[in-house]
């Protein structure tokens, strides 16, 4: 059983500016091919569009409507 790295990530949808922590949780290294990326609750507003393995590719979908993924792949980790 791989251990289970949890954390939390601050939202911020890009178009109306909903805020919220996200709590989430992948396999200890990220470096593995499948990290198991899950979000374990979303904040109120945003719903999962798309589930993914990857936080990149993890998609968010906005109230108001956008889509936009869990973490960009500009974003520095962590
Ligand atoms: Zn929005």
């Amino acid at each position: 059983m791989a251990a289970r790295d949890r954390f939390s990530k601050k939202l911020t949808c890009p178009q109306c500016g909903n805020m919220g922590f996200a709590e989430a949780s992948e396999d200890d290294h990220s470096s593995r091919p499948h990290p198991a990326f899950a979000v374990d609750r979303m904040p109120r507003g945003f719903f999962p569009q798309r589930a993914s393995n990857f936080q990149e590719t993890y998609i968010i979908r906005c109230e108001c409507g956008r889509k936009f993924p869990f973490r960009s792949r500009s974003e520095a980790q962590n």
